[in-house]
């Protein structure tokens, strides 16, 4: 095993090592997440909320630590929750791993018994919605006005990767 694929059990003991930290006194299902990003993993675990759809899934906190310490590039993801079958990414952060991972990106998820399941960004979310799309839909707004509001489409793009880099554009 070599390259982002070969840090998955690392990530996996970061993801469980995290879940013991979750916040989830209504549902009481802990999980938790790690990714790497430039060579450093970074964990988080799901907070919930009296509020429950203010609750936070444990991968958008770590993904949101990543992207806060500056990447634009999460290169692997493991989650840990669930006590017999591996609890997989909800659809809202397969959504959200896919803003910055490529399809091919080696992602893991397992019980807190320890049976696991080893897939891909692109397998768990085939054919997404992302970056490539925006950024494509913002230069076309640019070269043509004829296509609705354009004041939208640019602020649209203008909202986008502060702080210098921008979203990852090969994906
Ligand atoms: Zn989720």
């Amino acid at each position: 095993m070599e390259g982002p694929r070969s840090r998955l059990p690392a990530l996996l003991r970061a993801a469980a090592r995290a879940r013991a930290r979750a916040y989830a006194p209504y549902s009481g299902f802990a999980v938790g997440a790690a990714v790497l990003a430039g060579g450093r993993i970074y964990a988080g675990a799901n907070v919930e909320n009296s509020a429950y759809p203010l609750s936070a899934c444990a991968e958008r906190n770590a993904v949101a630590l990543a992207a806060f310490a500056g990447h634009r590039r999460i290169e692997a993801a493991a989650v840990v929750g669930g006590e017999g079958r591996p609890a997989a990414p909800c659809g809202g952060c397969r959504q959200v791993l896919a803003e910055f991972c490529a399809a091919d990106a080696p992602i893991a998820y397992a019980s807190s018994k320890g049976r696991s399941v080893t897939t891909t960004l692109g397998a768990l979310l085939p054919d997404s919605f992302g970056p490539a799309d925006l950024l494509k839909a913002a230069a076309e707004g640019s070269r043509s006005s004829s296509k609705g509001p354009p004041g939208r489409r640019r602020s649209a793009a203008r909202g986008r990767g502060t702080r210098g880099s921008g979203p990852p554009r090969s994906r």
